[in-house]
């Protein structure tokens, strides 16, 4: 629909541009919060009302927002060159790669860059059936997230009423375990075994032809934060080493820091064959990509080249964000204050009922909300109200709206985020707990 008349306030601007917004315009918008400024662990909207930033923007902001350090980056960047298709290469471009290769666990040498998580998703998946001529399977976990393009989608936690399935690819999802809702009552050493058997079943007997790869996020993020055990992980490494598989981490979530590792695969002290980034690499700009193994093939011409997937001022960035995760010890800090966290929260399960399971590790933190401990119903008007009351008393805290998983409060602030910041967003969170539990919502 076209303008009859030009607006002339910033209001006319305002409305107009909520009405005309594709996504979701009819249902919240219009309670959305328009941000106008962010620095570290904080954010402005615009009416100047300030808030603690426990969600780092999509868990983005591994390095507090706008760190000078990466403005200053972009800014020299911006003055070179701005776009460089990717048949050039540009010196912001292979000095990220030069300094991304120093850190990558083992022999996960070959990177290659996106704008978006889903694409190195996609990637990644293109890299593992290009290294397994004629296989027709991808394996992924029940509770998965990989993003929102259509095939990442498919790979994804089923969405209910997912309108996009007729042109989806079909993959094959196997059960997976998860510590606080083991299946049958079993304790998760014997869950895990379970689901390994499973999944070699599966691929044995469960699919047709052969499997080019298993692709699981080691901490599972949106599909309900469930932090998989180390036994699963080796189970998963081994079968894929005896099968001849293609093991994809997707790590876009827990890369650069988060877990209180660099990456997640420190942590776990496991080696995948291919590994997804994003989200914490840019300092707020796009970025994405895969670490492969020096084992695999690359991409030849034509298979794998995006407009403007090696943008310079995010490569730019990125070097500025690394470098001070880095010098800053963030991954240190992260470990630090996520036990902080942690152990407050544990402290606050004691008198707040509603707190069934406190989550880490580092600041991949959250706590699920459930009505009832023995029963552990998800509490998803809880959950809800933390968030809306959160917001009045200066907090943003991570809500999971994703496919009706709606019970998790996430506290995941910048890695930088201080003691007194958590302390102060661990004081709002007991406040709002006991306000909620008067209210008697569940
Ligand atoms: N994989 C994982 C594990 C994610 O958490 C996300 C984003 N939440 C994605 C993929 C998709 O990333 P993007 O939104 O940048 O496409």
């Amino acid at each position: 629909m076209s303008l009859t008349a030009a607006p002339t306030k910033d209001t006319e601007y305002t409305e107009i541009g909520k009405k005309s917004l594709i996504h979701d315009p009819r249902s919240g918008n219009d309670n959305k919060i328009t941000l106008a400024r962010a620095r570290g662990s904080r954010v402005w909207d615009d009416q100047g009302q300030e808030y603690l930033d426990f969600t780092s923007q999509a868990w983005s902001n591994n390095l507090g927002a706008n760190d000078p350090r990466v403005v200053e980056a972009a800014i020299a960047q911006l003055r070179e060159i701005t776009h460089a298709r990717p048949n050039f290469n540009t010196a912001v471009l292979l000095e990220l790669t030069a300094k991304l290769r120093e850190i990558t666990p083992g022999d996960l040498n070959r990177i290659g860059y996106c704008l978006h998580g889903s694409l190195a998703v996609e990637m990644a998946i293109k890299l593992a059936f290009k290294n397994k001529p004629g296989a027709n399977n991808l394996i992924v976990l029940q509770d998965a997230y990989h993003g929102r393009s259509i095939t990442t989608m498919a790979a994804s936690w089923p969405h209910p009423n997912n309108p996009f399935l007729a042109i989806s690819p079909r993959f094959t999802r196997v059960p997976h375990p998860d510590p606080y809702r083991p299946r049958l009552g079993m304790d998760i050493e014997a869950e895990s075994k379970l689901c390994l058997h499973l999944l070699e079943e599966t691929i044995t007997k469960g699919v047709d032809g052969s499997v080019a790869a298993i692709m699981l996020e080691p901490i599972m993020g949106n599909g309900g934060h469930i932090v998989l055990p180390v036994s699963f992980h080796k189970g998963v490494r081994d079968i894929c080493n005896r099968h001849g598989i293609v093991l994809i981490w997707d790590e876009i979530q827990s890369c650069f820091g988060r877990t209180g590792a660099m990456f997640a695969a420190d942590y776990y002290g496991i080696q995948p064959d291919i590994m997804t980034f994003g989200k914490g690499i840019g300092g707020g700009f796009p970025l994405a990509g895969i670490f492969a193994s020096d084992k695999l093939n690359g991409f030849d011409a034509g298979e794998d080249a995006l407009t403007f997937g090696q943008f310079p001022v995010a490569m730019a960035a990125a070097v500025a964000t690394v470098d001070a995760i880095i010098s800053d010890k963030l991954c240190d800090n992260a470990r630090r204050l996520g036990e902080y966290a942690t152990e407050r929260l544990l402290e606050m399960a004691k008198h707040r009922k509603l707190i069934g399971h406190v989550r880490g590790p580092g600041l991949f933190v959250s706590i699920e909300l459930v009505k009832d401990r023995a029963s552990k119903e998800p509490a998803c008007k809880a959950a809800e109200e933390v968030y809306r009351r959160g917001v009045q008393k200066g907090v943003l805290f991570g809500d999971s709206r994703y496919a009706g998983l709606g019970n998790l409060i996430k506290l995941k602030p910048p890695l930088d985020c201080t003691i007194a910041d958590m302390s102060t967003a661990l004081d709002v969170l007991d406040e709002v707990l006991a306000s909620i539990e008067a209210d008697n919502i569940a």
